[in-house]
């Protein structure tokens, strides 16, 4: 539909202008920076930042009803630099101008209902987002569509090129970084740490694939975090942790969706999502606020964390009920299905903190939870999930793991929907499914394969033929041999009835 064919009250509002007053805030000590730099902590106390919007309550002159429509509206336009994460530009990066805007098709993912099965054996209503289906399968993209938008402006502002952008990752943090320099290539280059061998094959062909310079450091995610850090603090390079600011903001578009796919009716949902580094659960609350503030919601969701007990910081931390008595200590993180979440000190850990405290008290009663489940559990959710139609990873399966633990604590009620994160496709954890239809977890995992969702492939090779077409090429009459006593032993494998 052509912009003069909109309704005449929303025209104006359709294409955002850039606007808005950001600047970086430090969590620890309020100091305040201007974004016209690359700043990823307090350069004063060393705290972490939150991107500030401060002329955030212009937003707020615009109604609610109204902001319903215009991104309800914006949503028809076919404009490339709306179409994902920036439908929201007023919500995500609006100093961003259109023009700078990286789209990679990230964002609008959708939200698909369990079948009945499922919901039975659950016992309640609910959803998975499939943040798999993001461009680099993972709902990293979301930040980095924001982060490297961003970055982008700044260099035709600031005329550079060529500037060095740079993660440490569990995997899909590197993919999505790769893919989004390698689209702004001659502007951006990209380098990536792994821990050796903790990151998936799948995951460990993205970077590659997309021409990153990829560095294999033989320990876990929390020490490439650590030379990441030092890297930034001494050299010219673009740290692209969600320790950067701008990927939580991107990050908040995930809330921002959930919203409008339920029409802006949260009343009676929850949330829940898995935990690593914490920036996921940090923008999902955060977004949350920005929309409950503006008065385009008028119900906080429940949101509720879920830890593997191999990695749980935040899960530990929650458990002493006196928030003035809580201490947060990082933990020592052991093997993990939930592979892309085994962290045992979040960065965002000050951010949640802070977040989880706002959103209480906006909502009047504790909104917020964070559960704990086993590796066992994550696992076989993840193969009953995926044998229901859906595509989840182990981290998704954590998020079903955690509605089952929450259900049953009662923090989460029969009667209420909920909406788990399935953060990346199953297809990049795969690599777990096999170890568990082949009964070789080492034995660290503590995962035992139930029989009933075992399921592996079967050689047919019936002995009454004489001979195979991967031996020779068959005669007419061999290979009609073949094919109707193939059949036959497949139909009695499948007990078929004859015609
Ligand atoms: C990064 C990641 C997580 C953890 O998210 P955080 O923001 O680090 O808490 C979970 N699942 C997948 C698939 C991820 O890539
Ligand atoms: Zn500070």
């Amino acid at each position: 539909m052509q912009l003069s064919d909109f309704p005449k009250e929303i025209i104006p509002y359709l294409l955002p202008k850039a606007g808005g007053n950001l600047v970086y805030r430090c969590l620890n000590c309020g100091e305040e920076y201007p974004i016209s730099q690359f700043l990823y902590t307090c350069p004063r106390c060393q705290g972490i930042f939150m991107i500030l919007d401060k002329d955030f309550d212009r937003l707020k002159d615009i109604p609610g009803g109204l902001w319903r429509k215009i991104f309800d509206y914006r949503k028809m336009l076919n404009n490339p630099s709306l179409k994902g994460i920036f439908l929201f530009h007023e919500f995500v990066a609006p100093n961003v101008p259109l023009e700078d805007i990286v789209y990679l098709g990230e964002g609008h993912t959708p939200i698909i209902e369990a079948n009945d099965y499922m919901k039975k054996l659950i016992g309640c209503r609910f959803y998975f987002k499939y943040e798999g289906l993001n461009p680099s399968a993972s709902f990293k993209d979301r930040g980095m569509a924001c982060a490297l938008s961003y970055v982008n402006y700044l260099i035709r502002e600031m005329g550079l090129e060529d500037v060095l952008a740079i993660c440490a990752s569990t995997g899909d943090t590197s993919a999505s970084v790769a893919l989004y320099a390698s689209a702004l290539r001659g502007k951006v280059k990209s380098a990536v740490l792994l821990p050796k061998g903790k990151v998936t094959h799948e995951q460990l062909s993205q970077p590659l694939g997309h021409g990153a310079s990829v560095f294999e450091i033989p320990g876990v995610f929390d020490d490439c975090m650590k030379i990441v850090e030092n890297l930034a603090d001494n050299y010219q390079v673009i740290l692209l942790n969600s320790k950067n600011p701008w990927r939580i903001k991107g990050q908040e578009s995930y809330s921002y969706e959930i919203a409008q796919w339920f029409d802006y009716d949260l009343e009676n949902k929850v949330v829940i999502v898995p935990i690593g580094n914490a920036g996921n659960i940090t923008a999902i609350i955060s977004g949350f606020i920005n929309f409950y503030k503006t008065g385009i919601i008028n119900d906080l969701p429940k949101i509720v964390g879920v830890q593997s007990n191999h990695a749980n910081p935040v899960y530990l931390y929650y458990l002493e009920p006196d928030s003035k008595r809580r201490v947060f200590k990082p933990v020592k993180v052991r093997p993990s299905c939930a592979q892309a979440a085994m962290i045992g000190n979040p960065v965002s850990m000050p951010r949640v903190i802070q977040l989880v405290e706002e959103y209480n008290d906006l909502a009047k009663e504790k909104k917020i939870f964070v559960v704990e489940v086993t590796e066992q559990q994550i696992m076989d959710f993840m193969l009953i999930a995926n044998r229901n139609g859906h595509i989840v990873c182990t981290q998704g399966g954590e998020s079903l793991a955690g509605l089952v633990n929450a259900l049953d604590k009662g923090i989460v009620k029969k009667d209420e929907e909920v909406i788990l994160n399935a953060t990346a496709h199953m297809l990049k954890f795969i690599s777990f499914q096999r170890m568990y239809f082949e009964d070789s977890f080492p034995k660290e995992y503590e995962v035992r394969p139930k029989e009933e969702l075992i399921n592996e492939p079967m050689l047919i090779r019936p002995s009454d033929i004489s001979h195979f077409p991967d031996e020779k090429s068959l005669s007419p009459e061999e290979f009609k041999e073949f094919v109707e006593k193939m059949s036959k032993a497949i139909a009695d494998c499948l007990n078929l009835k004859k015609k």
